[in-house]
């Protein structure tokens, strides 16, 4: 069955308790919206961001540990972010991946950890633009898929999102077709490393603003989007939900 579409936020490092505003008035606006909604505050935000998001809005982490406890500074724990009101976590940001030297299989581990506390992963793949131009984006979506979808991944617990690394914040966008090519390459990839690889949700990211999420959503195989700049807006996040 073609999965319920999601429209995810990530907030990145912005945001402050005023711009929970902005998920008030997603609360608001959207409630029997035709997707799922979810933002990715700042962790500090999460447990106030879960306040007002009257059960509308899903509120989610950025990132997580691979251990439930211990030693480790500045780092939260996948439960903690549960305890704190989350219900996904971002995994394997290129952010996460480009600026603290995140691997695949560190990805796996923190799926692992967001798995067994309950946590749905958003687990992020994406070929910069050097590996595009040289012909090899198919093989390292497939290589990222292999090595950060942990065992016991299934439609339930695991989102995927497809972020060309020159496309997040840059304003560029893949083509159509490029986009359509990353994902039926995702979904065949997903058999046997997902239960129910059809109900998976396969998300894109990378400069969606409201004026071309319609085209994008309507792209085969794109069952909604992770948008960093336009989910911080009510009033834009809100059109990109409408368009889904
Ligand atoms: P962007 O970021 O929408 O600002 O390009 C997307 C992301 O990094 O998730």
């Amino acid at each position: 069955m073609a999965p319920r579409k999601l429209a995810a936020g990530n907030w990145k490092m912005n945001g402050d308790l005023a711009a929970l505003a902005e998920i008030e008035t997603l609360a608001k606006n959207h409630a029997g919206a035709g997707c799922d909604i979810l933002i990715c505050p700042p962790a500090v935000l999460i447990h106030p961001a879960q306040a007002v998001a009257g059960g509308v809005v899903a509120i989610g982490g950025q990132d997580c540990h691979a251990k439930s406890a211990g030693a480790h500074t500045g780092d939260i724990a996948a439960t903690q972010l549960r305890d704190a009101g989350a219900t996904h976590v971002i995994l394997g940001h290129s952010e996460r991946r480009a600026d603290h030297g995140e691997t695949d299989a560190d990805v796996n581990a923190k799926a692992q950890a967001a798995h067994a506390a309950g946590l749905i992963a958003v687990i992020c793949v994406g070929e910069t633009e050097a590996q595009r131009d040289a012909g090899e984006t198919l093989n390292v979506i497939a290589t990222q898929l292999a090595g950060s979808i942990p065992a016991g991944a299934t439609a339930a617990n695991t989102v995927i999102a497809y972020e060309p690394v020159w496309a997040i914040g840059t304003g560029r966008t893949p083509t159509n077709d490029q986009i359509a090519e990353v994902h039926a390459l995702m979904r065949q990839k997903l058999e046997g490393a997902i239960a129910d690889a059809a109900g998976t949700r396969l998300l894109y990211g990378g400069s969606v603003k409201p004026s071309n999420a319609a085209e994008i959503f309507a792209i085969a195989d794109v069952d909604g989007a992770l948008v960093g700049g336009a989910s911080l807006k009510a009033s834009d996040f809100g059109a990109i939900i409408t368009a889904l």
